[in-house]
């Protein structure tokens, strides 16, 4: 359970809004060219920074948590990587992927998820590494 008053829940919380804006990045990612996807990796760098300074102000060099990070910006690396001509960001409505032919999924009651949900497993190796090393999945 998580304890708010414990010294690791400020940082964790910091870790934790991280992963929400790369994850945002990500399933930006699934909606656009190859090109695109590369302005998105840039942005991303920032916030990768930005966990790492968080990780080792707060833990020191903890390589699980390093590892973690690793594994989950060359995730997002290979999902930027993946050739693709989508352009769905407005106009998604009865279309196929066009990395791999999955339908795109948007729940419309809430921001923020419109995505190709297939392309985005090819993050979830870094995303559950970073939920683990962190303890996020108790938050
Ligand atoms: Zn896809």
């Amino acid at each position: 359970m998580l304890d708010l008053d414990h010294p690791d829940t400020p940082p964790t919380f910091a870790i934790s809004r991280e992963g929400d804006a790369i994850l945002s990045i990500a399933k930006r990612m699934t909606l656009v060219s190859t090109e695109a996807k590369q302005a998105l990796l840039s942005r991303s760098i920032a916030h990768f920074a930005k966990m790492r300074s968080i990780t080792i102000e707060h833990w020191g060099e903890s390589k699980p948590k390093l590892d973690a990070i690793d594994l989950l910006q060359h995730d997002l690396q290979r999902l930027a990587l993946q050739n693709s001509t989508n352009d769905f960001v407005n106009d998604w409505r009865g279309k196929l992927c066009t990395v791999c032919g999955a339908s795109i999924t948007n729940l419309e009651k809430y921001s923020d998820m419109l995505y190709c949900p297939k392309c985005l497993d090819v993050i979830d190796g870094g995303r559950d590494a970073v939920d683990q090393a962190f303890g996020l999945i108790c938050i």
